[in-house]
């Protein structure tokens, strides 16, 4: 799926335009630090074309002296990793030095750049759309975010002038995606599962890009690992930028079916993480974690790893389904037994529940526990079955009066089913339905 970034300075409307673009107004930030980024990254549709947007104002770092420069490597970053700039100006404002600055950037790279000149609420407002010309990027776009005018027109500029995703041929095998934050040890665990046999490795050519899948072919297993090459390939500049390791991520967790998610041993789990993980959970992406570099660490007791499987689970809750592996990229230590756990979660992503099966387990369980009935009425849950054919498994329970069906009822249903089922490390679906 392509990626398209959203730059400009503070204030000029890149949220409001993110919102007005993915319609995700009702997802307001979670009030607890870094937990919640959904203003920053969502999906749009429009003319059957899909793509992913990223407004880089969420990670910018708010303090006075750092500020300009923070903003200057993210619109360097994304510059990198995106397919189209939207650079965001306020028309009201007009050119500023730091549009300039911005300008001067996005003017050498190769990357389609449009240029939106937001806050044009009326008439009088778009006679002050000429002077962005100087810029040096083509016609300025006007919209109002806030009202929506002009959205369109930016829309079908945007689908036309996003390159065209030339299909890559991908053969049916899994896709495993290796992420985490700077330093977690992505490249080293990619390295120790390629090593230097060069023979293993087959790229896919045809793209503009490096291609994002290297196909790997050993000890029986048969998969794909995505954006290895952009992985391997580290710029110094802008690594260390939160920013940078969520455009890398996007792609990587998109294009894959499972996600390796790296951390490190001797920080635990931390914010960039969560956000990485969420990332993939709202992707529907299948999780492997693997605890890196666990030869730095000295107490491996049993107590010392239950409380460090216990900690992750309980930030990744109400997900807590997946497998935990404690490894080093460093000596190789289970190295073998991610990919042979990665391989296995595929095979959960894939599970299929035969209906009678599935009815014979779950309705004596529900039977013992019924949903709560609500202003004196019985809820009845008569019949499930897992329908077909779904990214990932999912399953209908059929009730007379579905919408009384609430999130925590939902939540049994699918720890009663993983209990009986082995779905580990994938996310499912359950729905509620009218019989
Ligand atoms: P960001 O810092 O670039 O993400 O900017 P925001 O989206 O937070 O918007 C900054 C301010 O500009 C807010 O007060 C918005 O309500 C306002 N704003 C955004 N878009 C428009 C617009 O199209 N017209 C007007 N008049 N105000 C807008
Ligand atoms: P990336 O940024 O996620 O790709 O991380 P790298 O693979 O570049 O690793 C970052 C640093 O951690 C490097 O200095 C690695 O040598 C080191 N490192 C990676 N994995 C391990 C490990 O399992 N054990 C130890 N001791 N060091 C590791």
């Amino acid at each position: 799926m392509a990626l398209v970034a959203i730059v400009g300075r503070p204030n000029v409307g890149k949220s409001t335009l993110f919102n007005r673009l993915t319609n995700t107004r009702q997802a307001i930030v979670s009030d607890v630090a870094g937990t919640t980024r959904d203003r920053q990254y969502g999906k749009c549709e429009w003319c059957g074309s899909e793509f992913s947007l990223v407004d880089t104002g969420g990670w910018v770092v708010n303090s006075d002296d750092i500020f300009e420069d923070a903003i200057r490597r993210q619109v360097i970053v994304a510059t990198e990793e995106a397919d189209l700039v939207l650079f965001v100006v306020d028309i009201k404002n007009g050119v500023t030095d730091w549009d300039e600055d911005v300008a001067m950037i996005l003017r050498r790279t190769k990357l389609p750049v449009v240029l939106v000149a937001n806050k044009a609420d009326n008439n009088v407002d778009n006679y002050y759309a000429a002077e962005f010309y100087s810029l040096g990027l083509g016609e300025p776009q006007t919209v109002s975010a806030a009202t929506g005018s002009g959205t369109g027109d930016l829309l079908d500029l945007v689908v036309e002038k996003l390159p065209n995703a030339e299909k890559e041929v991908v053969e049916n095998i899994p896709r495993f995606a290796v992420v985490g934050r700077p330093n977690a040890g992505k490249s080293s665990i990619i390295n120790a599962f390629i090593g230097e046999e060069r023979n293993i490795v087959t790229e896919i050519a045809g793209t503009t890009r490096d291609s994002i899948y290297t196909k790997y072919d050993k000890f029986g297993f048969n998969f794909y690992l995505v954006d290895t090459a952009g992985i391997r390939r580290k710029n110094k500049v802008t690594e260390d930028l939160e920013f940078y390791s969520v455009m890398r991520s996007i792609r990587a967790i998109e294009n894959s079916d499972v996600c390796i998610l790296m951390i490190d041993a001797t920080r635990g789990i931390e914010a960039q993480d969560m956000n990485i993980f969420q990332l993939i959970q709202r992707n529907n992406k299948s999780l492997v974690v693997v605890v890196n570099k666990w030869d730095l660490v000295e107490d491996k007791s049993q107590i010392a790893i239950k409380t460090f499987e216990n900690a992750i689970r309980n930030r990744m809750a109400p997900f807590v389904d997946f497998p935990i592996i404690f490894a080093s990229a460093l000596t190789k230590q289970r190295i073998f037994k991610v990919l042979e756990t990665a391989q296995r979660v595929y095979a959960n992503r894939k599970a299929r529940v035969g209906t009678t099966k599935l009815n014979e387990v779950m309705l004596p369980l529900i039977e013992a526990f019924p949903p709560p009935s609500i202003k004196g009425k019985y809820i009845k849950i008569k019949y499930c079955a897992q329908l077909p054919e779904t990214q990932i498994p999912s399953f209908v329970f059929y009730a007379n009066l579905p919408q009384y069906v609430k999130e925590p009822y939902k939540r049994f249903l699918e720890n009663k089913i993983r209990e009986n089922w082995e779905m580990t490390g994938s996310p499912i679906n359950v729905f509620i339905r009218q019989k």
